[in-house]
């Protein structure tokens, strides 16, 4: 059997920053990643191919809390979901550390500080190329270095949204992103700006994705090691359960067994939870790590919406995701209670239309499907969800997840949703039209679009009430580590990619410093 000092399991947000942060240790790295390469091709940038055909979305096969199967919007490649997203890298507010009152109830606090994480924040922003302005948005918080990439400029709608909005009184602002554009100099860009980025993988390997920035180069490290298509089905531990031995997986049809003497877990959320649930055995009865019973507890997702409004002017943008709004991160006017963010989402197209089934079209009928896409001006709602023990994964008889759901804080994002509709008057915009659509989420199974799955292994001092501690290393096991989404005890209301690739800069240091290899390297 072979054997490493490190097994990472996940390519993605978490698992790739992670491989990237330990390659220059020299230590021996496995990563194993169940999906592949995703291929470069035509289709990458079809939004007939992505959004109506799916060609991304992974075969899995998922259950929700009362047994319907469905496909949920999971993409298993190497890079995880940072292929196909939409690179706003947002630092989560200063607040949402510790506990903030929500209108369902009580978002609970994080085990370590704002301030504890920032330099990670700081160092993944680096990492992944971020550009943005500080400064610009008023719930920002403090930071310790400039975005190393000026802000990604506006287009002319674009431009004048964000000019309406400040005259009406808000604080707009340059979202935070992870493209890898130089304005200031288009021959030598990566980037082109283009219409399909948003949902879609790119083409041109100019996204900040965790296999473009994460996973090659690790590669580059003689000592890291991937396999592709190599899917762990369980942990094995040794006879006291306090250590895990050996990774099994399965891969081209085989069974293999690696040994490391730490084994990191990066699988996104629901995976994770799976993993670790699957792994049960005489000494852990209900799952790895789950003395707690809190593995697969506490999912969350946001309280999400994609909604058009129908602008009087034709928007011609082509890059869309450039304004973010935190007006109302906190609260409104007639609402105490936090509401959360409004962004921008990719540009939307007639294509994308005929995956989405807009019934809301009704509404307006005497718009066409193509005339709406030339004028739709598109936002994305984010709220955020509470955990809740009952809301979990679990594991059905035929070996498949069950997501059990149910919403919380949907009065919040009810006066979201009014709230931005009550602005479109002073925007340019038909002040009747705001349609919501299936943006990442065609599925008519709200569950099914995970994209911002998180929870289910939950760090925290108490190990009554957490799976792992403040390090993200699992309470009852020396040697297991999560990494990705799944060790958030709430989500906040803004994108959480940039959370994890800065919590596994953190846990990779302190990887490091384990294993005696701290002094020797620093990611570059
Ligand atoms: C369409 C879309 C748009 C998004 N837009 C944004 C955005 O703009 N900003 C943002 O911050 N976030 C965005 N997100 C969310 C973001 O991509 C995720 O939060 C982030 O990638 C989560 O990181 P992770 O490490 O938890 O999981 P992932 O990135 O999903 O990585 C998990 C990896 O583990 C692998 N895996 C799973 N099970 C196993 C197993 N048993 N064995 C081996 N490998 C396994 C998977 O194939 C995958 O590669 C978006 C997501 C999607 C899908
Ligand atoms: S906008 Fe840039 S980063 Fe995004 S898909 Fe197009 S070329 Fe790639």
């Amino acid at each position: 059997m072979d054997s490493y000092d490190v097994i990472i399991i996940g390519t993605g947000a978490g698992g790739g920053t992670l491989a990237r942060h330990l390659a220059p240790s020299g230590k021996r790295i496995l990563l194993l990643e169940r999906g592949d390469w995703l291929p470069r091709e035509p289709q990458n940038w079809s939004s007939l191919d992505v959004f109506v055909d799916n060609r991304y979305v992974s075969p899995d096969t998922w259950y929700d809390g009362d047994g319907k199967p469905f496909q949920p919007g999971v993409h298993y490649f190497v890079g995880g979901a940072t292929k196909l997203y939409g690179a706003a890298l947002y630092r989560l507010r200063e607040q949402d550390f510790g506990e903030l009152q929500h209108h369902d109830g009580v978002s609970p606090a994080w085990p370590i500080s704002y301030d504890e994480l920032e330099p990670y924040y700081t160092q993944a922003e680096q990492l992944y190329e971020v550009h943005g302005a500080r400064g610009e948005d008023p719930t920002e918080p403090p930071a310790s270095a400039p975005y190393p990439f000026p802000a990604v400029s506006h287009e002319p709608r674009i431009q004048q949204l964000s000019d309406d909005l400040a005259a009406a009184g808000y604080h707009p602002f340059h979202a935070p992103c992870g493209i890898r554009l130089n304005e200031a100099s288009m021959p030598y860009s990566h980037c082109v700006r283009c219409p399909t980025c948003d949902g879609f993988p790119c083409l041109v390997h100019a996204k900040s994705d965790a296999d473009v920035l994460g996973v090659r180069p690790a590669l580059e490290h003689p000592n890291v090691k991937l396999l592709t298509n190599a899917m762990a089905v369980k942990l094995e531990t040794n006879e006291s359960g306090n250590e895990v031995t050996e990774v099994v997986v399965e891969r081209n049809g085989e069974t293999e067994r690696f040994a490391g003497d730490i084994v990191v877990v990066s699988c996104g959320a629901a995976n994770s939870a799976k993993l670790l649930l699957a792994s049960a055995n005489n000494s852990h009865p209900n799952g790895l790590a789950n003395a707690s019973d809190q593995v697969g507890r506490n999912y969350m997702f946001h309280d999400s919406v994609a909604v058009l409004a129908l602008s009087h002017e034709p928007n011609t943008t082509i890059f869309q995701k450039t304004l973010g709004l935190n007006d109302f991160y906190f609260g409104s006017d007639g609402f105490e209670y936090p509401l959360g963010n409004i962004q921008m989402v990719g540009k939307s197209d007639a294509e994308m239309f005929r995956g989405e089934r807009p019934r809301e079209t009704k509404l307006a009928p005497e718009w066409t499907l193509a005339r709406m896409a030339l004028h739709s001006v598109d936002f994305w709602l984010s709220t955020e969800d509470l955990p809740r023990a009952d809301n979990r994964v679990t594991i059905e008889a035929d070996g498949n997840i069950k997501l059990s759901y149910s919403e919380t804080n949907a009065e919040a994002k009810k006066q979201l949703y009014s709230k931005l509709k009550s602005m479109l008057g002073h925007l340019g915009m038909h002040s009747d039209h705001l349609f919501t659509r299936h943006a990442y989420m065609k599925n008519d199974i709200p569950v099914a679009g995970c994209a911002h799955q998180a929870g289910t292994c939950r760090f925290g001092d108490d190990p009554a009430t957490s799976v792992l501690d403040r390090n993200c290393l699992a309470h009852q096991l020396d040697n297991l580590y999560v990494v990705d989404t799944s060790i958030f005890p709430s989500i906040g209301a803004v994108n959480p990619a940039l959370t994890a690739m800065a919590n596994a800069l953190r846990v990779g240091d302190h990887v490091l410093e384990r294993i005696g290899a701290r002094t020797l390297t620093a990611t570059t």
